[in-house]
């Protein structure tokens, strides 16, 4: 009896030693294949392991999926597994923060078409910016598809068209890259490069007090009403040119204010406010610091027969109009544009801002405020 009672449990010990192996074999043999199968899609060893580990086997062989996203995820072990099928559906991009991305924006809730438009047109920084916002912001794709979208105007934007609703997004970008969303002469700042051509001067950006152009010179009076009218050279011969071609065709055309300093735009000012009042003297009168005037670029002409206020009435005009431009003026303040420039149609008012933007501006029916937002900011 004794003696069985060892048999038997030598018998059993044998038994299950014999199973563990069988066993064990068998589970070689299918890590072994579970390996070829994951090798064979693409994936390195490192990787199978984790696969093995998140128990993705047989979801990635029986689909057939190999996906870089999902590997640099598992690899650098930022894997989320609800975002499993968002790795597969994500082409990887190649930078270093990519995963981290993926998974801050999926958290916040935005959609997949949603980051895919993130993707193209955000570069790292701005999607940080995006990822570091409250939640999620709503129809964030249609600000960011916007070429000139700035991703540090994003609240301005999102507050401007709360209070705009039936403004396009084009037009909320557009007008808050003007400043437009802040009241006229709310916010301002110092204009740059004050002696550039291309220098903007309005209700949101002043010349300092001291600021005199360089280069200032006398029209003489062949080209101006008295010989105190200046302008900057580049501005006088564009002028003579026009002025000459003009004549050629027998029209007219002469200055009749050119340069301002600033203590005689205040004196101006001064006068229409006590006049008409703040309010209707801002709608054709700068405040001192924000007159174009005071750059030397500006400049109010007529025909010599009407007063300028009536250039509009004038065959010079209707010339003037669709040739500045090839002069390198403008008309600054044109008829339907008084929200973005601040001011009532001016038709006698130009400024030279050379051919090229001239040009661009008659062409595209915009304001040198646009241009500037859109080009030159
Ligand atoms: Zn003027």
């Amino acid at each position: 009896m004794n003696k069985n009672y060892k048999y038997y449990i030598l018998i059993f010990a044998l038994s299950a030693l014999c199973f563990f192996f069988i066993f064990k074999g068998v589970s070689l043999i299918t890590n072994n294949s579970i390996e070829k199968q994951l090798k064979a899609l693409n994936y390195n060893k490192q990787t199978i392991e984790l696969i093995i580990d998140y128990d993705l086997t047989n979801y990635l062989i029986e689909n057939d999926i190999y996906s870089k996203t999902l590997e640099v995820a598992l690899l650098e072990g930022n894997y989320i597994a609800d975002n499993l099928t968002d790795y597969i559906y994500f082409e990887y991009k190649n930078y270093d923060k990519y995963i981290e991305h993926l998974n801050g924006l999926k958290a916040i809730g935005y959609r997949n078409d949603e980051i895919n438009h993130i993707f193209e047109h955000l570069n790292q920084n701005e999607i940080d910016q995006i990822i570091d916002q409250t939640g999620i912001i709503p129809n964030l794709t249609n600000y960011i598809t916007d070429q000139y979208f700035d991703i540090n105007n994003l609240e301005r934007y999102i507050l401007y068209k709360n209070d705009n609703t039936n403004y396009s997004y084009e037009k909320v970008i557009n007008y808050v890259n003007m400043n437009l969303d802040y009241n006229f002469y709310e916010k301002i700042e110092k204009t740059k490069n004050p002696d550039s051509n291309i220098v903007i001067v309005n209700k949101y950006y002043y010349l300092d007090k001291d600021f005199i152009p360089k280069n200032l010179q006398s029209f003489g009076t062949k080209y101006a009403i008295n010989n105190d009218i200046k302008a900057t050279k580049p501005v006088i011969d564009a002028f003579i040119a026009i002025a000459n071609d003009a004549k050629s065709i027998n029209l007219t055309i002469k200055v009749v204010s050119g340069y301002r300093s600033y203590d005689s735009q205040e004196a101006v000012y001064k006068r229409y406010v006590d006049r008409d009042g703040e309010e209707k003297a801002n709608t054709y009168s700068a405040k001192p610091g924000h007159s174009e005037h005071q750059t030397g670029l500006a400049l109010d002409i007529y025909n010599t027969v009407l007063s300028f206020s009536n250039f509009e009435k004038t065959v010079e005009y209707a010339w003037v109009k669709n040739n500045a431009h090839r002069y390198g003026f403008i008309v600054r303040y044109p008829l339907n544009k008084e929200d973005i420039t601040g001011y009532k149609y001016e038709p006698w008012h130009i400024r030279y801002v050379g051919e090229e933007i001239a040009t661009y501006i008659y062409e595209n029916n915009i304001t040198f405020d646009e241009y500037y937002a859109k080009f030159l900011k």
